[in-house]
This record gives C-alpha cells, sequence and structure tokens, in this order.
C-alpha cells in the first residue's frame, strides 16, 4: 500500500502540489486524472523518486520511502515522452534493463561492449523474459527491427515492452497513450488492462482523457491546480461528482 500524507511539492517559491492525501491499495489501478498542468507528472514523479518530496511522507507499506532510490522502490516508470536506442534493434531495446541489470556485477568492465551485449542476449531468463513481454504486447513479428522503421505506434509498445521487462511491483505510467491514434489508443487501453490483470500489481496511470480513466481505473483521483477534487470509482465520479469541476471534467450532469 502507498501512503501520502501531506506531501507538497515546490518548485522554488511556486507550489504545485499544496498538500496531497491519499492511499493507494495493493492491485489497484489508480488513474490520476485532470487538467494539463495540473501536477500529475510530478505527483507520479515522486512517487517513484525520480523527484524529492518538499515536505510530508510518502510510504510503501508503512515504511517512509523518502531515502530509496527509484530501483529500490521497484517500480516501473513510462514515461509521457520515450526514447529508444536507435542503433539497436527492438529486441535489444526491450531486453535493454535486464542487459544492464547484469552487468551491474561486473564493476571492473566501463562499458557494455557490443560483444557482451551479443553474449547476454543469449542468456535463457534473459531470452525467456524478452520473449514474454515481446509476445504479451505484440512485438514478437518486430524483434530484429530497428526503431527507425517502425510507426509511431509501434515505437511507443517497444517503450512501454522496455518498461515493464523488469517484472516490477508497481507500475507508474504518464500518458503512456498520447502519440498514439485513435485506433491503436483503444487497443493498447485493452492491453494494458489485460497486463493488470494478469499481474495483479499495482498501477498509478496519468490521463487527461476521461475515457481512459472511465474504462480502465477501479479507482479514480481527480485532481486540479495540485488538489484532490474528488477520489472514488469511475462510478461514483460519474454519477455523484463532488464539485461542477468534476463534473464538467467528467462530463457528467452536475
Ligand atoms: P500535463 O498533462 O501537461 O503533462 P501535468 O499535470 O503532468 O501536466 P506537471 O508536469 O506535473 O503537470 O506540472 C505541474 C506544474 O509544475 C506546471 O505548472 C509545471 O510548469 C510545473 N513544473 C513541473 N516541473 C517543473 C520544474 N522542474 N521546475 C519548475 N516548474 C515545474
Ligand atoms: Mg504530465
Amino acid at each position: 500500500q502507498i501512503t501520502m500524507k501531506g506531501v507538497s511539492k515546490n518548485f522554488g517559491d511556486v507550489t504545485v502540489i499544496p498538500r496531497f492525501d491519499a492511499s493507494i491499495d495493493d492491485g489497484e489501478f489508480l488513474v490520476l486524472l485532470g487538467p494539463s498542468g495540473c501536477g500529475k507528472s510530478t505527483l507520479l514523479r515522486m512517487i517513484a523518486g525520480l523527484t524529492d518530496i518538499s515536505a510530508g511522507t510518502l510510504s510503501f507499506d508503512g515504511e517512509d520511502v523518502n531515502d530509496w532510490t527509484p530501483s529500490r522502490r521497484g517500480v516501473a516508470f513510462v514515461f509521457q515522452s520515450y526514447a529508444l536506442y536507435p542503433h539497436m534493434t527492438v529486441r535489444e531495446n526491450i531486453a535493454f534493463p535486464l542487459l544492464m541489470d547484469a552487468f551491474r556485477k561486473w564493476h571492473h568492465i566501463p562499458l557494455l561492449s557490443s560483444i557482451m551485449r551479443w553474449k547476454l542476449m543469449r542468456r535463457p531468463d534473459i531470452v525467456e523474459r524478452t520473449n514474454q513481454i515481446a509476445e504479451q504486447l505484440e512485438l514478437a513479428p518486430l524483434m530484429n527491427r530497428r526503431p527507425a522503421s517502425l510507426s509511431g505506434g509501434q515505437r511507443q509498445r517497444v517503450a512501454l515492452a522496455r518498461s515493464l521487462v523488469r517484472n516490477p511491483s508497481l507500475y507508474l505510467l504518464d500518458e503512456p497513450l498520447s502519440n498514439l491514434d485513435a485506433k491503436l489508443r483503444t487497443q493498447m487501453r485493452s492491453e494494458i488492462s489485460t497486463l493488470h490483470q494478469r499481474v495483479r500489481k499495482t498501477f498509478v496511470y496519468v490521463t487527461h482523457d476521461q475515457v481512459e480513466a472511465m474504462t480502465m481505473a477501479t479507482k479514480i483521483i481527480v485532481m486540479n491546480r495540485g488538489e484532490i477534487q474528488q477520489i472514488g470509482t469511475p462510478d461514483e465520479i460519474y454519477e455523484h461528482p463532488a464539485n461542477t469541476f468534476v463534473a464538467r471534467f467528467v462530463g457528467a450532469p452536475p
């Protein structure tokens, strides 16, 4: 369980998140929903440990994680914008986090050379995990291609696969579908929901898209200007919006 008590964030003297109190249960698909600039990415980055919290406490299962590095937090982070390695194949891009994990054990070697990459790409556990995630995201036919030859949507799926390949305990996704066309977005929406049901881990998913929130979430936090407007299930929020902001934002009758 993730608990945020009085979590706030300032950049200089600008307060982006004044005071955030919420908890996220294990296995939840929590959607952070709100307009551009309301602090969704900032909140997600604080949970990931990519940016400090300015005040308050953030804990995982009752343990304060303030000093924990992102890797100790066991999170996978899927960014709003993504970058693939152009000189590597799809297979190598997806496996890359696993290669880095394996490589970290050999402190005496300064750089991951292409020969070592080639050798590691043949390690059975890495092969198996890479194929498994590629299968799940329907990337198997593209494994030997390079990013330059892929469509935008295919690249985004490779980036998603690369983020998820480590089997994280917490999935943090920041508008992962924002660059996709409508058809692919619908398809990926259900693929991510399926992934959530299969792995049964906690997902925190940021979007400003009401339809994504309503169809994917088990729980939604509606935000505006860094503040929580309402917390509830999609039904609760749609049927009983707490205020006119929520009603307008989710398109429900006030
Ligand atoms: P979007 O939907 O457009 O991605 P968001 O809800 O993710 O928006 P954030 O990226 O969290 O919004 O930004 C919230 C506010 O904090 C914005 O006003 C932004 O300009 C500001 N902000 C974010 N990062 C920084 C930073 N490093 N320094 C100063 N201000 C920042
Ligand atoms: Mg953002």
